[in-house]
C-alpha cells in the first residue's frame, strides 16, 4: 500500500463510543462498525470493507474483523485516501451511532409492556452472515433473520445459542461428486465476540450438573444491532477433554452430544441470562432443541420463590412461548429414559418430582413406558403459547400433535402459526435496494412489513426493473463461473473443461436456481425423471433452460449424498453438461448471490413436508419468480398472478404416485408457462407479461413475507401477551 498524504480526519466528527469501543481514529471507527453486525444489512458498509482490498475481502470469507487485521492504522489511513472513503467511513459509524441510540422504533410504540423484561430468544443456530459460520441452514438463517428485525423494529430481545468453533461443515465434491464435509476452525478474535460481563464487570461461566459432572460454558455477547446475541461455549479450563469439544461442531456427535448441548443451550441459556442481570419477560423457545430451558426457571421459581412444582409450571408456561419447525414425526429430537435421566437427575431431585414424572412431560402418553422423551412435546407441554411456521404447517402440526388433547377436536389444538419471513435489507442486493429508493415513498425501508411501501412498484418502469434484473443475472453467473472453474481446477481437470467451465451458462437463457438442503423429500432430481424431456428442454434450438444447483446433504444422510452425486454428474453427460452446474458449499453467500440472480426459483418437495421455505421469500425481494409446489409458504402466497404453481395442492397417499405427478406437472407448467412467458418479447426486446408477474410477485408477497411482519406478529400476538400485556390472537 503507498504511503500518500492524508488528509485531515473529518473534525464534526465528536467520538463517542459505540458500545464499548470508544473510536478516535478512523481505524477505530472502521474497528467499532466491524464489530456491531448491523453491518452486515447495510450494502453501502459491504462495499465500504469491500473497496479496502476487494480481492482479500472475498479471501477472507467477507470479514471485516480478518481484514482490518491485515492494516496498521496508517495504511488504512493511506487506502482511505487513495479510495476516497473518509466520508463513507464516518458516515458509517455514525448511522450506526444514531441507529443503536434511537429511541423511536416500532416497539416503542407498541411493545411498551416488554421494556425493561426482554423477550429471551432461544435457538441452536444463527445464520447473521457467513463470517459467523454457527448456522446450518433454514433454522438458523431465520433466527438471524428473527434478530435482525428485533434490531429493526426495537423490540426488546437479547438471543441464546451456543458458539461452535467448527461451526457446521463446508463441502467439497470428490472425482465421483460425492461429498466430503470439512471442518474448519474459526478464530474467536476474528468474530464480533467479547466475553459478556455480569452487572459487576466479571467474565460469566455457567455450570449445568449431570449426574456424572458438571459442565461449564463461558459466554460471549456479540453485539446485533440493537440486539444482544449470547453465545455459551464449553471449550473452558475445567471441563473434560471430550466436553471441551461439546459446543465445536453443529449437530455433530451422537445423541449423547446433543442432549449435552441442548442442556448447555436451555439450562445454561437461562442461568447465563440470571447472571447477565437480565430478567425475561417472555422465552421464545424456537425449535424443541432449547425445551429445558422452562424447567430450569421453574426450578428457580420454586426456590426463590417457594412455588409449587404445578404452580410454577402453569406460571412459567404462561410465559413461554414455543415454534415448532417439523413437519415430519422422525425429525423430532427424542432421548430415552436413560439419557434421560443421566443429564436431568440433578435438576429433577431440585424440581422435587419422580423420573416417571419427568419422563411424562417429554410424552404424548406419560405412562406409555414405551415413548422416549421428545423436545417438542417438552416444548408444547410447558409453554402457553405454540405456534407452526405457515398456515398449512399449522394444519399438519395440529394433526400431529393432536393426541396431546385427546379432548379437543383438531381446529382446537392450541397450535398457531406465524408464517416465516426474511430480513428483507439483508437479501436485496443493493442495484434493486437504489432501484426502490428511487421509486418508494420515503421512509420505505423501515416499513417493509407494511403493504402500502410495497406497491410503487407498478410504476416502475418495465425496461428499467428488467436491466437491473439482467444486471444480477450477470453477476450471478460469473459467481458461478468462478466457482466452477475453481472446482474443476481443484479436481485436477484438463485446460479444456476448466476452459469451458470459465465460460458455462449464457446469460440470455432462462436460468432457474435450486438451492437447498439435499434431503430426499425435497426431491432434487424430480425433474431427471424424464430425460428425455428434460434434454430437449434444456437443449431446445429457440428456447433452452439452464439449471443451478447447490446445496449440502447432512452428513448421515446417505440418499442426500447420492442425489447430490447424481446432479453433479450431469456434467459428465455431454447432453446435459452446458445446461447443468452443481456449485459447492451452499451458504448465506452462495445463496444470497443465487436468489439476486435467478429468473425462476424452483422447489418440488414432497407436500407437505416443507414447513415453510424461506428461500423462495429472498428471490421475490430481487425480482425472481417462484415455480413452486403449493407447499410451506407459498401455499398461502401463490394467487394465479405472482408466480408459478407446480400441482394444485393435493398428495397421493403414496410417494410413488405423487413424485409422479408433480413430476408430470412440473414439466406442464415449464413448457406451458413458464418457457412461453418468459421468451415472449415485444419490439424491444422485453418480456413485458413476465416483467407484470415481477411486479405483482413483489408487492404482494415482499411485505408479506418480511421478517419485520413477522417479528410484529411475534409481538402483538405471541410476546406482549406472555408478558402480561392486553392479548391479540394468533390466526
Ligand atoms: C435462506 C436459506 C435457507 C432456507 O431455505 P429453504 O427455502 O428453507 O430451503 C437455507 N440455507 C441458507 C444458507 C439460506 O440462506
Amino acid at each position: 500500500m503507498s504511503q500518500t498524504q492524508v488528509p485531515p480526519v473529518a473534525s464534526n466528527d465528536n467520538v463517542e463510543a459505540v458500545g464499548e469501543l470508544p473510536a478516535q481514529t478512523l481505524y477505530d471507527k472502521c474497528v467499532a462498525v466491524a464489530h456491531n453486525l448491523w453491518w452486515s444489512w447495510h450494502p453501502e458498509v459491504v462495499n465500504l470493507f469491500r473497496d479496502l482490498d476487494p480481492i482479500r475481502w472475498r479471501q477472507l470469507d467477507h470479514n471485516p474483523i480478518a481484514l482490518l487485521k491485515e492494516f496498521t492504522p496508517e495504511a488504512l489511513e493511506a487506502r482511505a485516501g487513495e479510495m476516497v472513503l473518509y466520508s463513507r467511513i464516518n458516515h458509517a459509524y455514525r448511522r450506526l451511532k444514531e441507529y443503536t441510540s434511537s429511541k423511536k422504533t416500532w416497539s416503542a410504540a407498541n411493545a411498551g409492556v416488554l421494556g425493561a423484561k426482554p423477550v429471551a430468544y432461544f435457538s441452536a443456530e444463527f445464520g447473521i452472515h457467513e463470517s459467523m459460520p454457527i448456522y446450518s441452514g433454514g433454522l438458523g438463517v431465520i433466527s438471524g433473520d428473527h434478530v435482525k428485525s428485533a434490531s429493526g423494529l426495537g423490540v426488546p430481545l437479547v438471543g441464546i445459542g451456543l458458539f461452535y468453533d467448527q461451526g457446521y461443515f463446508r463441502q467439497r465434491l470428490d472425482d465421483d461428486g460425492y461429498q466430503i464435509e470439512e471442518y474448519q476452525y474459526t478464530k474467536v478474535e476474528d468474530l464480533p465476540m467479547q466475553p459478556a460481563v455480569s452487572p459487576d464487570g466479571e467474565p460469566i461461566m455457567v455450570e449445568v450438573e449431570t449426574r456424572d459432572g458438571v459442565l461449564k460454558a463461558k459466554v460471549w455477547l456479540v453485539q446485533v444491532g440493537r440486539v444482544k446475541l449470547y453465545l455459551l461455549d464449553c471449550d473452558v479450563e475445567g471441563n473434560k477433554p471430550e466436553d471441551r469439544e461439546l459446543t465445536s461442531r453443529l449437530y455433530g456427535g451422537d445423541q449423547r452430544t446433543r442432549i449435552r448441548q441442548e442442556m448447555v443451550l436451555g439450562v445454561g441459556g437461562v442461568r447465563a441470562l440470571r447472571a447477565l442481570g437480565i430478567t425475561p419477560g417472555v422465552y421464545h423457545l424456537n425449535e424443541g432443541h432449547s425445551a429445558f430451558a422452562p424447567l430450569e426457571v421453574i426450578r428457580h421459581r420454586i426456590h426463590h420463590d417457594g412455588m409449587s412444582f404445578d404452580d410454577a409450571l402453569r406460571e412459567v408456561a404462561q410465559h413461554t412461548v414455543f415454534t415448532t419447525h417439523t413437519p415430519v414425526p422422525a425429525g423430532h429430537d427424542r432421548f430415552d429414559a436413560n439419557m434421560v435421566e443421566e443429564h436431568l437427575g440433578p435438576l429433577r431431585d431440585q424440581l422435587g418430582i419422580s423420573h416417571d414424572q419427568l419422563m411424562g412431560l417429554g410424552r404424548v402418553e406419560p405412562q406409555n413406558e414405551n415413548e422416549s422423551f421428545c423436545m417438542t412435546v417438552v416444548g408444547l407441554k410447558l409453554s402457553r403459547r405454540a405456534n407452526a411456521v405457515s398456515s398449512l404447517h399449522g394444519h399438519v402440526s395440529r394433526r400431529m400433535w393432536a393426541h396431546l388433547w385427546p379432548w379437543r377436536v383438531e381446529e382446537e389444538i392450541p397450535i398457531g402459526h406465524i408464517t416465516n419471513g426474511v430480513h428483507t435489507q439483508s437479501w436485496l442486493a443493493w442495484q434493486m435496494l437504489h432501484l426502490y429508493d428511487r421509486h418508494f415513498p420515503a421512509g420505505w425501508r423501515t416499513q417493509v412489513g407494511e403493504a402500502d411501501a410495497w406497491q410503487s412498484i407498478h410504476k416502475v418502469d418495465p425496461g428499467e426493473l428488467w436491466e437491473t434484473h439482467n444486471a444480477l443475472k450477470n453477476l450471478l453467473l460469473a459467481f458461478v463461473r468462478r466457482r466452477v472453474s475453481r472446482q474443476c481446477r481443484r479436481r485436477g481437470e484438463s485446460e479444456e473443461s476448466i476452459e469451458a467451465a470459465r465460460n458455462v451458462l449464457d446469460p440470455n437463457i432462462l436460468t432457474i436456481g435450486f438451492g437447498r438442503r439435499f434431503a430426499t423429500y425435497k426431491r432434487a432430481d424430480l425433474f431427471l425423471s424424464d430425460m428425455d424431456r428434460i434434454c430437449g428442454l434444456l437443449n431446445d434450438a429457440e428456447r433452452p433452460i439452464q439449471i443451478i444447483f447447490a446445496g449440502k446433504a447432512h452428513p448421515k444422510d446417505e440418499p442426500g449424498k447420492q442425489l447430490i452425486q447424481r446432479i453433479s454428474n450431469a456434467r459428465h453427460d455431454d447432453r446435459l453438461k452446458h445446461r447443468i452446474v452443481f456449485v459447492e458449499d451452499y451458504d448465506i453467500n452462495v445463496c444470497r448471490h443465487l436468489i439476486q440472480g435467478v429468473d425462476v426459483w424452483l422447489n418440488n418437495p414432497r407436500r407437505p413436508l416443507e414447513a415453510s421455505g424461506t428461500s423462495g421469500q429472498k428471490v421475490v425481494l430481487n425480482g425472481g419468480l417462484n415455480l413452486s409446489v403449493l407447499d410451506g409458504w407459498w401455499a398461502e402466497a401463490y394467487d394465479g398472478s405472482n408466480g408459478f404453481a407446480i400441482g394444485v395442492g393435493t398428495s397421493h397417499v403414496s410417494d410413488e404416485e405423487t413424485d409422479h405427478r408433480d413430476a408430470e406437472h412440473l414439466f406442464r407448467v415449464l413448457e406451458e408457462q413458464v418457457i412461453p412467458t418468459f421468451y415472449q418479447r415485444d419490439v424491444d426486446g422485453l418480456p413485458l407479461q413476465w416483467i407484470k408477474m415481477m411486479m405483482n410477485s413483489i408487492s404482494t408477497l415482499a411485505w408479506r413475507f418480511s421478517s419485520h411482519r413477522m417479528m410484529m406478529d411475534y409481538t402483538r400476538s405471541c410476546y406482549v401477551p406472555a408478558a402480561g400485556g392486553v392479548s391479540c390472537d394468533m390466526p
